[in-house]
């Protein structure tokens, strides 16, 4: 076989051997986010490139190396999104929902693109869940996005992630903390990378952000905006600490949490796991109160927080997490002949409009190897259709797990079916989930 290309670097397939765990885990996450107030928006996967440049910052590394930017036919300056924070802020602004009551909550899944070293849990095209909260300034807000993100962990029973929060102050409190930044980094700038160097002036927080080991080692030890929040911020921050230990959630503060998108101010947060190797970080997120603004809007302070889904079934596999398998073939129609066949096709078609999962033959095989096939499909009935059979107008469904077989009259085949499979799914579930019985 000579394959003439292969799917691109850093890019991967779901096959439906494994979709079933995505679906799972997306299900649950947009399930909470609902109970939360938090309903789906859906972007574009491509956007004019200076919402990104505005939104995401142009000092950030997504913006200076990993976008995927190119000229459309029509001379249009595009990028594919790297993050679904500044496209859901363009709806929002798009569609005027800033006149609506306030807050406004969406949530979303989608596609990012970023031209990264692809690597375990990075990758060029990978996944991400999210949510924005607009026009809310309370430190409760704050509380509750992080609530949303830690109830989502609990119904996936995900234990070994860890909430780290930080403040990053308001533009007020950042000058002060720049000047201190500068001066730190201005002693060791010939040592900085290329990219470092030019932060410097623009932007020196960004330095913090930086993967370059040297770099990184110089940041270890730069001042901390935490000592440099003013009071206002310093209530803030307060505050969302007291809400979250009202709700029981346990965190720690780590004060070298910067976040790499620029908009962030005050609360940002991640949830790290220490099991999947460098690419801990599975949930990002926090406060951007001056988003809204910059990308043309009227002052909104919000927040949000995006979630990779790739990097979290990592956590889950590397946790031995067991998801729920899914249903399997509950009919297997065999069959021999064409009168047969024409028989299944019509009861498969009744039953699948009702609801049940129906297989029968569509590869004219013999009735053996249609009964390997029932038993790889782990089908809980089946039933052999042949000339004799459809002569007679009686049927034999046979139960899998207990061998017994049932004669039905074909005419009545459909509605007893029915009641059996549901007699037997609900049996099934009591067993499972030790159910009482009637009483
Ligand atoms: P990192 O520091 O690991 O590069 P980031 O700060 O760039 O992460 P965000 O922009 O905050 O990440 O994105 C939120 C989440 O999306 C991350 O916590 C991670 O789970 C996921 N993510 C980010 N980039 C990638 C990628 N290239 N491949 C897979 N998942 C990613
Ligand atoms: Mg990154």
């Amino acid at each position: 076989m000579a394959l003439i290309t292969k799917a691109v670097k850093g890019t991967q397939d779901t096959l439906p051997t494994v979709s079933y765990k995505n679906q799972f885990v997306e299900e649950t996450m947009m399930r909470i986010a609902h109970n939360f107030g938090f309903h789906e928006i859906r972007t574009p996967v491509f956007e004019h490139t200076e919402l990104f440049q505005r939104g995401v910052g142009d000092t950030t590394d997504v913006v200076q190396k990993e976008m995927y930017t190119f000229e459309d036919k029509g001379g249009r300056s595009i990028t594919l999104r790297p993050e679904g924070t500044a496209g859901a802020v363009r709806a929002f602004l798009e569609h005027g929902l800033f006149n609506e009551a306030m807050p406004q909550k969406v949530s979303y899944l989608t596609s990012c693109y970023r031209y990264e070293k692809p690597q375990a849990g990075r990758l060029r095209e990978f996944h991400q869940f999210g949510v924005e909260c607009f026009g809310a300034a309370a430190p409760g807000a704050d509380a509750e996005l992080i609530g949303l993100a830690q109830s989502i962990f609990d119904a996936l029973e995900i234990e070994d992630l860890s909430l780290e929060i930080n403040s990053i102050g308001c533009p007020t409190c950042r000058k002060q903390y720049h000047a201190a930044l500068k001066a730190y980094f201005k002693v060791r700038e010939t040592e900085l990378c290329d990219t470092c160097r030019e932060r410097l002036e623009k932007n020196p927080m960004r330095i913090l952000d930086c993967k370059s080991p040297v770099c990184s080692a110089i940041a270890a030890d730069a001042p901390v905006v935490l000592d440099y929040l003013c009071d206002e911020c310093r209530t803030h921050f307060d505050a969302v600490q007291a809400h979250l230990d009202a709700m029981m959630i346990p965190y720690s503060i780590n004060p070298r949490i910067v976040r790499g998108l620029d908009y962030y101010t005050r609360t940002v947060f991640e949830f790290v796991s220490d099991s999947i190797g460098a690419q801990g970080t599975v949930c990002g997120g926090g406060r951007y109160d001056g988003l809204v603004e910059e990308l043309g809007g009227p002052h909104t302070p919000s927040l949000g927080f995006a979630l990779g889904i790739e990097r979290l079934l990592l956590v889950m596999h590397s946790q031995g997490i067991e998801f729920p398998e899914p249903d399997p073939c509950t009919l297997y129609i065999a069959t021999m002949g064409e009168r047969a066949a024409r028989e299944a096709s019509s009861i498969a078609q009744s039953l699948r409009g009702e609801d049940y999962r129906v297989e029968c033959d569509i590869c004219d095989r013999s009735l053996k190897a249609q009964m390997k096939y029932a038993g790889k499909l782990g089908a809980r009935f089946t039933l052999v259709l042949g000339d004799d059979e459809i002569d007679k107008g009686v049927y034999a469904l046979k139960n899998m797990k207990t061998g017994t077989s049932t004669q039905i009259a074909a005419d009545d085949f459909i509605e007893e079916f029915m009641e059996t499979a549901d007699l037997d799914t609900e049996t099934h579930l009591r067993e499972m989930f030790g159910l009482g019985g009637d009483n």
